[in-house]
């Protein structure tokens, strides 16, 4: 959380407001100086990017690649309100299982979402991106490759 928090310190930007159905997401903040684990970086009511053009070129408005990713930082979002900032963003950083938890429930949105549309989702991408995630602090992989391969295959079953 440290790490995550100190990177916004200087160069919060531009920022894009959110529709109501978001809520309690209310923007995508663009964060120069982010140092981007992850492409996306949930912390309250705010998404922060490490650039608006690429979120915008990469996930277009109104497609169901952008409202795929906003379910899921949306969960995120929920949940850390629910906890408590502070408690949810501790435990993310430190505690493997914990993220690994907040990421199913995360991803399984986002994955959900992208199949109702017709979406095909390749499984070896998922475990990919799954495998690179390391807790922001203790730097640890969120859960071995089996596990995450059988979550996955079960999602995309
Ligand atoms: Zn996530």
């Amino acid at each position: 959380m440290l790490a995550v928090l100190s990177g916004c310190a200087g160069g919060a930007g531009r920022e894009l407001e959110l529709e109501e159905r978001w809520r309690p997401l209310r923007s995508v903040v663009e964060v120069s100086d982010l140092q981007a684990r992850h492409r996306y970086t949930t912390i309250g009511e705010h998404v922060y990017v490490r650039s608006l053009r690429d979120f915008d070129a990469h996930l277009p408005p109104g497609s169901v690649e952008r409202d795929a990713l906003l379910l899921h930082e949306q969960v995120h979002a929920k949940r850390q309100l629910a906890q408590g900032l502070p408690e949810w963003l501790s435990r993310y950083a430190t505690d493997p299982a914990f993220a690994w938890r907040e990421e199913r429930l995360g991803w399984e949105a986002e994955l959900r979402h992208l199949r109702a549309h017709g979406r095909k989702v390749a499984l070896e991408a998922v475990v990919q991106a799954l495998l690179r995630y390391r807790t922001v602090v203790t730097r640890l992989p969120l859960a071995d490759e089996t596990e995450i391969r059988t979550w996955a295959a079960v999602v995309l079953r």
